[in-house]
Protein backbone atom coordinates (compact mmCIF):
# COMPACT_ATOMS: atom_id res chain seq x y z
CA UNK A 1 0.00 0.00 0.00
CA UNK A 2 1.22 3.57 -0.69
CA UNK A 3 1.67 5.45 2.05
CA UNK A 4 1.20 9.15 2.18
CA UNK A 5 4.61 9.76 3.21
CA UNK A 6 5.86 8.29 0.14
CA UNK A 7 3.38 9.95 -1.97
CA UNK A 8 5.19 13.30 -0.84
CA UNK A 9 8.59 11.92 -1.25
CA UNK A 10 7.63 11.61 -4.99
CA UNK A 11 6.18 14.36 -5.20
CA UNK A 12 9.23 15.98 -4.26
CA UNK A 13 11.40 14.20 -6.10
CA UNK A 14 8.72 14.90 -9.17
CA UNK A 15 9.01 18.83 -8.25
CA UNK A 16 12.59 18.85 -8.43
CA UNK A 17 13.51 16.67 -11.39
CA UNK A 18 10.97 19.15 -12.89
CA UNK A 19 12.87 22.44 -11.51
CA UNK A 20 16.30 21.16 -12.52
CA UNK A 21 15.22 20.80 -16.35
CA UNK A 22 13.65 23.84 -16.00
CA UNK A 23 17.25 25.32 -14.89
CA UNK A 24 19.19 23.21 -17.45
CA UNK A 25 16.51 24.76 -20.07
CA UNK A 26 17.24 28.38 -19.12
CA UNK A 27 20.48 27.87 -18.74
CA UNK A 28 20.85 26.53 -22.33
CA UNK A 29 18.85 29.09 -23.68
CA UNK A 30 20.75 31.88 -22.56
CA UNK A 31 23.86 29.92 -23.35
CA UNK A 32 22.63 29.85 -27.18
CA UNK A 33 21.77 33.64 -26.88
CA UNK A 34 24.83 34.75 -26.12
CA UNK A 35 26.67 32.65 -28.59
CA UNK A 36 24.23 34.46 -31.14
CA UNK A 37 24.94 37.50 -30.34
CA UNK A 38 28.65 36.70 -30.67
CA UNK A 39 29.55 36.48 -27.17
CA UNK A 40 31.86 33.22 -27.54
CA UNK A 41 34.07 34.71 -30.02
CA UNK A 42 37.54 35.18 -29.11
CA UNK A 43 38.53 38.66 -28.76
CA UNK A 44 41.52 40.33 -30.35
CA UNK A 45 43.84 42.67 -28.53
CA UNK A 46 42.72 46.07 -29.64
CA UNK A 47 45.74 48.00 -27.61
CA UNK A 48 48.05 45.60 -29.75
CA UNK A 49 48.20 47.68 -33.19
CA UNK A 50 50.22 50.58 -33.77
CA UNK A 51 48.85 53.88 -34.77
CA UNK A 52 50.81 57.43 -35.43
CA UNK A 53 50.12 59.68 -32.92
CA UNK A 54 51.09 63.47 -32.19
CA UNK A 55 51.01 66.13 -34.56
CA UNK A 56 50.38 64.86 -38.46
CA UNK A 57 49.93 66.23 -42.20
CA UNK A 58 49.23 64.69 -44.95
CA UNK A 59 50.24 66.43 -47.77
CA UNK A 60 50.19 67.39 -51.23
CA UNK A 61 46.57 65.72 -51.27
CA UNK A 62 43.02 66.08 -53.05
CA UNK A 63 40.46 66.82 -49.82
CA UNK A 64 36.81 66.80 -50.29
CA UNK A 65 35.46 69.98 -50.25
CA UNK A 66 33.69 71.16 -46.81
CA UNK A 67 30.10 71.14 -49.39
CA UNK A 68 31.42 67.68 -50.67
CA UNK A 69 30.92 68.44 -54.23
CA UNK A 70 34.71 68.97 -55.29
CA UNK A 71 38.55 67.59 -54.47
CA UNK A 72 40.46 70.19 -53.92
CA UNK A 73 44.62 69.39 -55.24
CA UNK A 74 47.52 70.20 -53.44
CA UNK A 75 46.55 70.67 -49.93
CA UNK A 76 48.17 69.85 -46.91
CA UNK A 77 46.09 68.87 -43.87
CA UNK A 78 47.41 69.35 -40.30
CA UNK A 79 45.68 67.28 -37.66
CA UNK A 80 46.55 66.21 -33.92
CA UNK A 81 43.89 64.09 -31.65
CA UNK A 82 42.25 67.37 -30.67
CA UNK A 83 40.89 67.39 -34.17
CA UNK A 84 41.87 69.00 -37.54
CA UNK A 85 44.59 71.65 -37.11
CA UNK A 86 44.90 73.71 -40.46
CA UNK A 87 44.43 73.09 -44.16
CA UNK A 88 46.18 75.07 -46.91
CA UNK A 89 48.01 75.02 -49.93
CA UNK A 90 51.36 76.27 -48.58
CA UNK A 91 50.91 75.09 -44.92
CA UNK A 92 53.82 76.12 -42.91
CA UNK A 93 54.49 72.86 -40.75
CA UNK A 94 55.73 72.94 -37.11
CA UNK A 95 58.94 71.08 -36.27
CA UNK A 96 58.60 67.46 -35.54
CA UNK A 97 55.10 66.61 -36.95
CA UNK A 98 54.50 63.36 -38.92
CA UNK A 99 54.29 63.60 -42.48
CA UNK A 100 52.26 60.91 -44.67
CA UNK A 101 52.84 61.88 -48.37
CA UNK A 102 49.20 62.53 -49.98
CA UNK A 103 50.58 62.82 -53.79
CA UNK A 104 48.06 61.29 -56.52
CA UNK A 105 45.35 60.57 -53.65
CA UNK A 106 42.18 61.47 -52.07
CA UNK A 107 41.46 62.54 -48.18
CA UNK A 108 37.47 62.53 -47.41
CA UNK A 109 36.12 62.93 -44.18
CA UNK A 110 35.84 59.54 -42.24
CA UNK A 111 32.64 57.27 -42.56
CA UNK A 112 29.81 57.20 -40.48
CA UNK A 113 27.00 54.40 -40.83
CA UNK A 114 24.26 55.12 -39.40
CA UNK A 115 22.64 51.80 -38.31
CA UNK A 116 24.52 49.10 -36.98
CA UNK A 117 24.01 46.84 -34.55
CA UNK A 118 27.37 45.61 -32.02
CA UNK A 119 25.64 43.32 -30.19
CA UNK A 120 28.09 40.77 -28.40
CA UNK A 121 30.89 41.43 -30.45
CA UNK A 122 33.80 44.15 -30.00
CA UNK A 123 35.87 42.91 -32.70
CA UNK A 124 33.91 45.08 -35.08
CA UNK A 125 34.87 48.01 -33.66
CA UNK A 126 38.37 46.81 -35.31
CA UNK A 127 36.57 46.33 -38.46
CA UNK A 128 35.20 49.37 -38.50
CA UNK A 129 38.13 50.87 -38.58
CA UNK A 130 40.11 49.24 -41.04
CA UNK A 131 37.01 49.82 -43.84
CA UNK A 132 37.52 53.81 -42.89
CA UNK A 133 34.38 53.81 -40.82
CA UNK A 134 34.93 56.24 -37.95
CA UNK A 135 31.72 56.45 -36.49
CA UNK A 136 28.83 54.05 -35.93
CA UNK A 137 25.33 54.85 -34.86
CA UNK A 138 24.10 51.54 -32.45
CA UNK A 139 20.72 51.13 -32.97
CA UNK A 140 20.22 48.56 -29.80
CA UNK A 141 22.05 49.95 -27.33
CA UNK A 142 23.50 48.07 -23.93
CA UNK A 143 25.53 48.89 -21.35
CA UNK A 144 27.94 47.37 -22.91
CA UNK A 145 28.05 49.53 -25.86
CA UNK A 146 27.86 52.61 -23.30
CA UNK A 147 31.10 51.23 -21.80
CA UNK A 148 32.63 50.60 -25.24
CA UNK A 149 32.00 54.52 -26.24
CA UNK A 150 33.60 55.45 -23.25
CA UNK A 151 36.53 53.36 -23.70
CA UNK A 152 36.98 54.93 -27.59
CA UNK A 153 36.16 58.23 -26.14
CA UNK A 154 39.42 57.75 -24.21
CA UNK A 155 41.27 56.14 -26.30
CA UNK A 156 40.36 52.66 -27.46
CA UNK A 157 40.92 52.15 -31.00
CA UNK A 158 37.44 52.10 -32.32
CA UNK A 159 34.96 54.68 -34.10
CA UNK A 160 32.82 57.64 -32.24
CA UNK A 161 29.84 56.12 -31.25
CA UNK A 162 26.21 57.00 -31.35
CA UNK A 163 24.08 54.77 -28.79
CA UNK A 164 20.30 54.22 -29.41
CA UNK A 165 18.52 52.28 -26.41
CA UNK A 166 17.29 48.82 -27.29
CA UNK A 167 13.87 48.64 -29.08
CA UNK A 168 10.57 50.25 -26.82
CA UNK A 169 7.58 47.78 -27.21
CA UNK A 170 4.31 47.20 -26.20
CA UNK A 171 3.49 43.45 -24.27
CA UNK A 172 1.55 41.88 -21.75
CA UNK A 173 4.08 41.29 -18.57
CA UNK A 174 4.66 37.67 -19.54
CA UNK A 175 6.02 38.31 -23.20
CA UNK A 176 7.36 41.18 -21.96
CA UNK A 177 9.84 39.36 -19.70
CA UNK A 178 10.46 36.84 -22.80
CA UNK A 179 10.96 39.46 -25.41
CA UNK A 180 13.31 41.39 -22.92
CA UNK A 181 15.09 38.20 -22.30
CA UNK A 182 15.14 36.87 -25.98
CA UNK A 183 15.23 40.18 -28.18
CA UNK A 184 16.41 42.74 -25.59
CA UNK A 185 13.10 44.64 -26.24
CA UNK A 186 12.09 46.77 -23.60
CA UNK A 187 8.62 46.07 -22.22
CA UNK A 188 6.32 49.84 -21.90
CA UNK A 189 3.16 48.17 -21.12
CA UNK A 190 1.61 51.34 -20.56
CA UNK A 191 1.30 54.93 -21.69
CA UNK A 192 1.97 55.66 -17.86
CA UNK A 193 5.27 53.66 -17.60
CA UNK A 194 6.85 55.69 -20.19
CA UNK A 195 8.01 58.49 -18.37
CA UNK A 196 10.15 56.16 -15.99
CA UNK A 197 11.57 54.28 -19.00
CA UNK A 198 12.66 57.32 -20.93
CA UNK A 199 14.08 59.61 -18.06
CA UNK A 200 16.05 56.40 -16.54
CA UNK A 201 17.15 55.92 -20.46
CA UNK A 202 17.89 59.30 -20.39
CA UNK A 203 20.14 58.82 -16.74
CA UNK A 204 22.19 56.15 -18.07
CA UNK A 205 23.87 58.29 -20.87
CA UNK A 206 22.26 56.80 -23.88
CA UNK A 207 22.11 59.15 -26.89
CA UNK A 208 18.60 58.64 -28.33
CA UNK A 209 15.67 56.62 -27.44
CA UNK A 210 14.76 53.40 -30.03
CA UNK A 211 10.90 52.75 -31.08
CA UNK A 212 10.35 49.00 -32.13
CA UNK A 213 7.36 47.58 -34.36
CA UNK A 214 5.00 46.78 -31.61
CA UNK A 215 5.00 49.93 -29.41
CA UNK A 216 1.06 50.56 -28.80
CA UNK A 217 -1.13 53.88 -30.45
CA UNK A 218 -1.43 55.47 -26.76
CA UNK A 219 2.00 54.41 -25.69
CA UNK A 220 3.83 55.98 -28.83
CA UNK A 221 2.25 59.61 -27.69
CA UNK A 222 3.78 58.94 -24.29
CA UNK A 223 7.00 58.25 -25.15
CA UNK A 224 7.04 60.88 -27.72
CA UNK A 225 5.98 63.34 -24.64
CA UNK A 226 8.53 61.98 -22.35
CA UNK A 227 11.75 61.71 -25.08
CA UNK A 228 10.69 65.58 -26.21
CA UNK A 229 11.27 66.71 -21.77
CA UNK A 230 14.10 64.38 -21.39
CA UNK A 231 15.80 66.15 -24.53
CA UNK A 232 16.51 62.36 -26.20
CA UNK A 233 15.84 62.38 -30.08
CA UNK A 234 12.70 60.04 -30.68
CA UNK A 235 14.21 57.35 -33.83
CA UNK A 236 13.68 54.22 -35.11
CA UNK A 237 11.00 52.26 -36.43
CA UNK A 238 7.18 53.72 -37.14
CA UNK A 239 5.49 51.20 -35.29
CA UNK A 240 2.74 49.30 -36.96
CA UNK A 241 -0.40 50.71 -34.63
CA UNK A 242 0.86 54.17 -35.86
CA UNK A 243 -0.39 55.57 -39.33
CA UNK A 244 1.88 57.25 -41.97
CA UNK A 245 -0.24 60.47 -41.16
CA UNK A 246 0.24 60.25 -37.63
CA UNK A 247 3.90 60.42 -37.31
CA UNK A 248 3.62 64.01 -38.53
CA UNK A 249 2.38 65.12 -35.34
CA UNK A 250 4.80 63.81 -33.64
CA UNK A 251 8.30 64.51 -32.58
CA UNK A 252 9.89 61.36 -33.64
CA UNK A 253 13.28 62.64 -35.73
CA UNK A 254 14.33 60.03 -37.42
CA UNK A 255 13.20 56.54 -39.53
CA UNK A 256 15.42 53.49 -39.25
CA UNK A 257 14.73 52.38 -42.51
CA UNK A 258 13.19 53.60 -45.86
CA UNK A 259 11.74 50.10 -45.49
CA UNK A 260 9.39 51.52 -42.74
CA UNK A 261 7.55 54.04 -45.13
CA UNK A 262 7.87 51.03 -47.90
CA UNK A 263 5.40 49.25 -45.24
CA UNK A 264 3.12 51.97 -44.30
CA UNK A 265 2.66 52.50 -48.02
CA UNK A 266 1.86 48.81 -48.44
CA UNK A 267 -0.29 49.20 -45.53
CA UNK A 268 -2.21 52.04 -47.29
CA UNK A 269 -2.67 49.98 -50.58
CA UNK A 270 -3.64 46.85 -49.09
CA UNK A 271 -0.87 44.77 -49.63
CA UNK A 272 0.44 43.90 -52.43
CA UNK A 273 0.66 40.70 -54.05
CA UNK A 274 3.37 39.36 -57.15
CA UNK A 275 -0.65 39.53 -58.82
CA UNK A 276 -0.63 43.37 -58.50
CA UNK A 277 3.02 44.58 -58.54
CA UNK A 278 3.26 46.79 -60.87
CA UNK A 279 0.10 49.14 -59.47
CA UNK A 280 1.77 49.02 -55.86
CA UNK A 281 4.69 50.06 -57.44
CA UNK A 282 2.63 52.77 -59.57
CA UNK A 283 1.19 53.80 -55.82
CA UNK A 284 4.54 54.18 -54.47
CA UNK A 285 5.42 56.69 -57.02
CA UNK A 286 2.72 58.52 -56.66
CA UNK A 287 2.73 58.53 -52.84
CA UNK A 288 6.03 59.32 -52.69
CA UNK A 289 6.68 62.58 -53.44
CA UNK A 290 4.27 63.89 -50.76
CA UNK A 291 5.77 61.63 -47.89
CA UNK A 292 9.05 62.59 -49.50
CA UNK A 293 7.59 66.55 -48.79
CA UNK A 294 6.15 65.84 -45.72
CA UNK A 295 9.30 64.41 -44.21
CA UNK A 296 11.73 66.99 -45.49
CA UNK A 297 8.78 69.60 -44.06
CA UNK A 298 8.96 67.59 -40.38
CA UNK A 299 13.00 67.04 -40.73
CA UNK A 300 13.16 63.69 -40.13
CA UNK A 301 15.87 61.88 -40.81
CA UNK A 302 15.86 58.64 -42.82
CA UNK A 303 18.13 55.88 -42.93
CA UNK A 304 18.70 54.20 -46.14
CA UNK A 305 19.54 50.28 -45.53
CA UNK A 306 18.76 49.72 -48.66
CA UNK A 307 21.73 47.07 -49.63
CA UNK A 308 19.92 44.20 -47.04
CA UNK A 309 16.62 45.01 -48.61
CA UNK A 310 18.31 44.22 -52.11
CA UNK A 311 20.23 41.39 -50.89
CA UNK A 312 16.83 39.49 -49.58
CA UNK A 313 15.89 37.97 -53.22
CA UNK A 314 19.57 36.68 -53.22
CA UNK A 315 19.86 35.54 -49.64
CA UNK A 316 15.93 33.78 -50.63
CA UNK A 317 17.00 31.69 -53.52
CA UNK A 318 21.00 31.76 -54.22
CA UNK A 319 21.82 31.48 -50.39
CA UNK A 320 25.40 29.55 -51.15
CA UNK A 321 26.18 32.12 -54.49
CA UNK A 322 25.66 35.05 -51.80
CA UNK A 323 27.68 33.83 -48.94
CA UNK A 324 30.67 33.64 -51.49
CA UNK A 325 30.49 37.32 -52.43
CA UNK A 326 31.04 38.86 -48.86
CA UNK A 327 33.47 39.15 -46.60
CA UNK A 328 32.38 36.68 -44.30
CA UNK A 329 35.47 36.36 -42.67
CA UNK A 330 35.64 39.53 -41.15
CA UNK A 331 31.73 39.04 -39.42
CA UNK A 332 31.52 36.99 -35.72
CA UNK A 333 31.45 33.78 -36.43
CA UNK A 334 28.59 33.26 -33.59
CA UNK A 335 26.60 35.45 -35.26
CA UNK A 336 27.54 33.73 -39.01
CA UNK A 337 26.75 29.87 -37.85
CA UNK A 338 23.49 30.56 -35.70
CA UNK A 339 21.61 28.33 -33.73
CA UNK A 340 19.40 25.53 -32.84
CA UNK A 341 17.37 28.70 -31.76
CA UNK A 342 18.52 31.41 -33.90
CA UNK A 343 19.08 31.32 -37.59
CA UNK A 344 22.81 32.47 -38.82
CA UNK A 345 23.81 33.35 -42.06
CA UNK A 346 25.03 30.16 -43.94
CA UNK A 347 23.22 28.43 -46.68
CA UNK A 348 21.47 25.98 -44.84
CA UNK A 349 20.86 27.83 -41.22
CA UNK A 350 20.46 31.38 -43.07
CA UNK A 351 17.80 33.61 -41.75
CA UNK A 352 16.23 34.66 -44.97
CA UNK A 353 16.79 31.38 -47.35
CA UNK A 354 13.88 29.64 -48.51
CA UNK A 355 13.62 26.09 -46.94
CA UNK A 356 14.56 22.86 -49.31
CA UNK A 357 10.60 22.18 -49.02
CA UNK A 358 9.91 24.85 -51.16
CA UNK A 359 9.03 24.36 -55.15
CA UNK A 360 10.54 26.39 -57.80
CA UNK A 361 7.57 28.24 -58.36
CA UNK A 362 7.41 29.45 -54.30
CA UNK A 363 10.67 30.25 -54.70
CA UNK A 364 10.48 32.46 -58.31
CA UNK A 365 6.96 33.87 -56.51
CA UNK A 366 9.46 34.92 -53.15
CA UNK A 367 11.97 36.47 -55.46
CA UNK A 368 9.68 38.42 -58.02
CA UNK A 369 7.79 39.38 -54.46
CA UNK A 370 11.37 40.86 -52.84
CA UNK A 371 12.60 42.74 -55.80
CA UNK A 372 9.72 44.13 -56.11
CA UNK A 373 10.05 45.26 -52.15
CA UNK A 374 13.71 46.48 -53.07
CA UNK A 375 12.13 48.56 -56.57
CA UNK A 376 9.70 50.46 -54.12
CA UNK A 377 12.78 51.27 -51.82
CA UNK A 378 14.53 52.64 -54.92
CA UNK A 379 12.07 55.06 -56.38
CA UNK A 380 11.25 56.00 -52.11
CA UNK A 381 15.31 57.23 -52.07
CA UNK A 382 14.46 59.08 -55.74
CA UNK A 383 11.91 61.20 -54.35
CA UNK A 384 13.76 61.81 -50.78
CA UNK A 385 16.85 63.20 -52.57
CA UNK A 386 14.66 65.07 -54.84
CA UNK A 387 12.64 67.05 -51.74
CA UNK A 388 15.78 67.44 -49.72
CA UNK A 389 15.05 64.71 -47.36
CA UNK A 390 18.28 64.52 -44.68
CA UNK A 391 19.31 60.61 -45.99
CA UNK A 392 21.62 58.69 -43.83
CA UNK A 393 23.52 55.61 -44.99
CA UNK A 394 23.25 52.65 -43.08
CA UNK A 395 23.41 49.16 -43.62
CA UNK A 396 21.48 47.47 -40.30
CA UNK A 397 25.05 46.16 -40.07
CA UNK A 398 25.46 42.27 -38.04
CA UNK A 399 21.96 41.43 -39.86
CA UNK A 400 22.01 38.39 -42.09
CA UNK A 401 24.53 38.61 -44.95
CA UNK A 402 25.76 42.06 -43.45
CA UNK A 403 29.23 42.57 -42.24
CA UNK A 404 30.42 45.44 -40.17
CA UNK A 405 32.14 47.86 -42.06
CA UNK A 406 32.77 46.25 -45.60
CA UNK A 407 28.72 46.92 -45.75
CA UNK A 408 28.99 50.29 -45.95
CA UNK A 409 30.91 50.30 -49.07
CA UNK A 410 27.98 48.25 -50.72
CA UNK A 411 25.57 50.63 -49.70
CA UNK A 412 27.14 53.43 -51.28
CA UNK A 413 27.35 51.51 -54.15
CA UNK A 414 23.43 50.68 -53.44
CA UNK A 415 22.73 54.71 -53.35
CA UNK A 416 24.57 55.32 -56.48
CA UNK A 417 23.17 53.22 -58.47
CA UNK A 418 19.64 53.64 -57.36
CA UNK A 419 20.48 57.43 -58.39
CA UNK A 420 22.36 59.38 -55.88
CA UNK A 421 25.40 60.86 -57.24
CA UNK A 422 28.73 59.78 -55.70
CA UNK A 423 29.06 62.79 -53.81
CA UNK A 424 25.08 62.72 -52.25
CA UNK A 425 25.67 59.36 -51.10
CA UNK A 426 29.36 60.33 -49.70
CA UNK A 427 27.03 63.14 -48.14
CA UNK A 428 24.99 60.82 -46.42
CA UNK A 429 27.79 58.56 -45.09
CA UNK A 430 29.44 62.12 -43.76
CA UNK A 431 28.07 65.24 -43.08
CA UNK A 432 24.50 64.12 -42.26
CA UNK A 433 24.85 61.47 -39.95
CA UNK A 434 27.61 63.61 -38.16
CA UNK A 435 25.26 66.13 -37.59
CA UNK A 436 22.59 64.24 -36.37
CA UNK A 437 24.96 62.82 -33.88
CA UNK A 438 26.02 66.58 -32.56
CA UNK A 439 29.29 65.91 -33.44
CA UNK A 440 31.81 68.51 -35.49
CA UNK A 441 32.52 65.81 -38.09
CA UNK A 442 31.88 65.04 -41.18
CA UNK A 443 33.86 67.62 -43.20
CA UNK A 444 37.51 68.07 -43.40
CA UNK A 445 37.78 71.93 -41.75
CA UNK A 446 39.84 73.22 -38.98
CA UNK A 447 38.13 72.46 -35.66
CA UNK A 448 36.43 69.50 -36.77
CA UNK A 449 37.56 65.81 -35.70
CA UNK A 450 40.13 64.23 -37.15
CA UNK A 451 38.41 61.22 -38.72
CA UNK A 452 39.46 61.11 -42.25
CA UNK A 453 40.05 58.31 -45.10
CA UNK A 454 42.54 58.32 -47.52
CA UNK A 455 42.19 56.78 -50.86
CA UNK A 456 43.97 55.73 -53.90
CA UNK A 457 41.14 57.20 -56.23
CA UNK A 458 38.66 60.20 -56.49
CA UNK A 459 34.93 58.53 -54.76
CA UNK A 460 33.60 61.22 -56.75
CA UNK A 461 34.44 59.79 -59.77
CA UNK A 462 33.54 56.26 -59.13
CA UNK A 463 31.68 55.77 -55.67
CA UNK A 464 33.92 52.29 -55.36
CA UNK A 465 36.60 53.87 -54.72
CA UNK A 466 35.82 54.16 -51.02
CA UNK A 467 37.62 50.53 -50.53
CA UNK A 468 40.49 52.18 -51.90
CA UNK A 469 41.90 53.10 -48.77
CA UNK A 470 45.33 53.65 -47.89
CA UNK A 471 44.79 54.68 -44.75
CA UNK A 472 42.56 55.87 -42.13
CA UNK A 473 42.88 58.89 -39.65
CA UNK A 474 40.64 58.00 -36.11
CA UNK A 475 40.61 60.36 -33.55
CA UNK A 476 43.70 62.38 -34.45
CA UNK A 477 45.95 59.13 -35.29
CA UNK A 478 46.75 57.30 -38.58
CA UNK A 479 46.63 53.94 -39.44
CA UNK A 480 48.51 53.14 -42.97
CA UNK A 481 47.88 50.07 -45.38
CA UNK A 482 50.25 48.11 -43.53
CA UNK A 483 48.63 48.17 -39.93
CA UNK A 484 45.05 48.15 -41.30
CA UNK A 485 45.95 44.58 -43.23
CA UNK A 486 47.34 43.64 -39.51
CA UNK A 487 44.19 44.40 -37.63
CA UNK A 488 41.64 42.44 -40.69
CA UNK A 489 43.90 39.74 -40.51
CA UNK A 490 44.11 39.63 -37.12
CA UNK A 491 39.98 39.90 -37.05
CA UNK A 492 39.87 36.89 -39.55
CA UNK A 493 42.34 34.85 -37.54
CA UNK A 494 40.34 35.36 -34.31
CA UNK A 495 36.99 34.58 -36.13
CA UNK A 496 38.60 31.39 -37.68
CA UNK A 497 39.97 30.23 -34.11
CA UNK A 498 36.97 30.52 -32.67
CA UNK A 499 34.87 28.79 -35.27
CA UNK A 500 33.71 25.14 -34.40
CA UNK A 501 33.31 24.28 -38.02
CA UNK A 502 34.87 25.59 -41.36
CA UNK A 503 32.70 28.37 -43.01
ZN1 LIG B 1 18.50 47.38 -36.98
Amino acid sequence: MVTAARLKKWALLSLTIVLVLCAVSVLWVDYQLTRFAGAHTALVDHTGFHAMSGPTAITDVHVLSPDGNTMLGGNTVLFDEGGIVAIGENLELPEGVNVVDGSGRYLIPGLIDAHVHLKQSPNDLLVYVANGVTGIREMSGNADHLGWRADIEAGRLGPRMFVASEKLESWGWFAGHFQRWTRNRINVRRPEDAEAVVRSLAGDGYDAVKLGSMLNGETYWAVDQAASESGLSLIGHLPVSVPLSELWKSQQSELAHIEEIVKALDAEFGYFTNANADEYLDFVARRSDEVAAKLAERDIGMVSSLWLIESIPRQKAATAQFIEEIELQYANSGLVKGTPLSKGWLPGNNAYEIGPEAGPAEREAAVAYWTVFAEAHRILLRALRDNGVQVMAGTDANTAGTVPGFSLHDELKSLTEAGLSPAQSLRAATATPAKRMNDKAGRIAPGYRADMVLLRDNPLKDISNTRAIDGVVVNGRFLDRAQLDVILAAVAETNQGSRTTAL
